[in-house]
Parts: C-alpha cells; structure tokens; sequence
C-alpha cells in the first residue's frame, strides 16, 4: 500500500475522467490526500472524501500562498486581498472533522517578491498557524524559497515565535528543497518532509541529496498531481498511482527495498494523519 500524501484531484484537470483516475488508484492500492488551495477547492476536496467514506481518501483546508499572485491588482489593493481570505470562515471550516490537515499554506517567495506582499503571506499563514493549533490539526506546509533557504528560515522563525505549543504531530514540509540544515530544524519542530516527482528527474543531484540526509522514518511520498509528473510519465498529467515512481527512487537512494520504503512511508502519513 502506498500513500500519496499530497494530490490535487479536485482540480479541474480532472473534471472529465476524476471517477476512473479514482478508481485505477484504489485499483493500485494507493492512498491519497486531496489537498485545498482555497475554500472552493478544500471542500471540493472533502465532498470527494465523504463520497468514497474516507476509506483511502482524505481532505485538507488550506489557502495556497500563491494565491496572491492570480490579482493583477493586488499591489494596491493589499487590504482587499487579505479580506478575500476570510479569517472567520476560515476558522469556522477548520472545525470540520473531515478536513485532516490545515494547509497547504506556508510562504512563497519564489513567486511572491514584493516585501508588503510577503507580509500579507506572513498574516495568512499564521491565521492558519492559528486554525491548526486551535482544532489541533497537523500542518501541511508549503514553502517555496528564492534565494538560499529564505522562505524557510522566515517560516521556521514564525513557527518557532508565535505558538508556544507546537502540535504534538508538527506536520508535512510539502515537496521539500531546503538545505541539510533547514531540514534538520524542521525534523527537530517534529515535521516530516515530503519528497514527489522532482527526485526521479535526471538532474536531480540536490533533490537526492535531501532524500539521502532525511530519516526514512520522517519522510513521506507524494506526487502534488496534476503537477510534477514522475520519469518516466514526464510530459503527461500526473496522477497518485505513478507515486511507485517517487518510492522506487527513494527504495534506491537509500539502499533499501521498496516494500520497506512503502510500509514505511505509509505508516508515516497515517501517523502524521492520525488515522
Ligand atoms: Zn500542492
């Protein structure tokens, strides 16, 4: 059984074929998590949940820090898009059992370079910061440097200063390209990292590297489907079955087998899940 801990199905790439990608991952054993971006898509994500009983399909509430970016106008209008988020309907939908995880939210600084912009990431990320730690939900981080590991030392340094009572299950730093020693801070918080398509490209040295300093038992797989497709589906829409791919190169990367990487990555999104 394989655990494909961060996917999109809810996104509209799949709106002509959703039920028969479905049904070819559950054929294949894999589990997934459908991952919000913004309200629309979280409970999108949570009907698709219910709809199949929560058996192998689970959902988050999150809004996406990139969000800020689809607003053309958003350099002048910096108030309207903070409103747009909508803290009280936000708090209000973390109380819902059926969303396992808070996120994806974090910050993004690749996408995102205007300093007054990134303080408005700042304030949506830790409302949700916020959300988790009330309904005690586990995180699912997304976080996206530009230079060094920026985003990540500002977000470890918001996780770090705001909440004196980190969640006793940290969360998931989601398709992780940080530093040996930015992952170490993280693992140290408690969070697991999340590795997907990129480790299976060519050119991956950096990628494999991440995978080769973290602890088979803090990572967990992923294929942030539509998204990064795996070798060797690259140049076609993703899906959650084609995570094998992800756990085949961690299986070789770490010298293992693969049946060790999935029970073990398996069990880890379960545990950060709580299921
Ligand atoms: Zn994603």
């Amino acid at each position: 059984m394989l655990f494909d801990s961060h996917t999109h199905l809810q996104f509209a790439g799949y709106d002509d074929d959703r039920d028969a990608v479905i049904a070819r991952t559950k054929e294949a054993g894999v589990s997934m998590v459908n991952v919000g971006t913004d309200v629309t898509s979280s409970v999108f994500a949570l009907e698709l949940a219910k709809q199949y009983n929560f058996e192998g399909m689970y959902a988050t509430l999150g809004f996406h820090p990139t969000n800020i970016e689809r607003r053309h106008d958003v350099q002048e209008k910096k108030e309207e898009y903070y409103e747009e988020f909508n803290k009280e309907q936000f708090l209000n939908l973390a109380k819902d059992d059926g969303f396992l995880m808070i996120g994806e939210c974090g910050l993004d600084y690749f996408h995102i370079k205007d300093e007054a912009l990134r303080n408005v990431e700042k304030k949506i990320f830790l409302d949700q910061f916020e959300a988790a730690v009330t309904c005690k939900k586990p995180l699912m981080i997304h976080c996206r440097p530009d230079k060094d590991d920026d985003a990540y030392n500002d977000l470890y340094q918001l996780l770090k200063s705001d909440f004196h009572s980190l969640l006793a299950t940290s969360g998931i730093v989601h398709f992780f390209v940080g530093s040996n020693e930015t992952a170490k801070k993280f693992l140290d918080l408690g969070f697991y990292l999340s590795f997907g398509g990129a480790i299976t490209f060519k050119k991956a040295e950096d990628h494999k590297e991440r995978v080769r300093y973290a602890p088979l038992d803090r990572i967990v797989l992923e294929t942030d489907a539509p998204y990064v497709t795996p070798e060797p589906h690259r140049g076609k829409r993703n899906e959650p079955m084609y995570v094998r791919h992800v756990a085949e190169v961690i299986a070789n990367i770490k010298g293992v087998s693969f049946r060790e990487v999935e029970e073990q990555t398996f069990k880890n999104t379960k545990t950060v899940l709580g299921i």
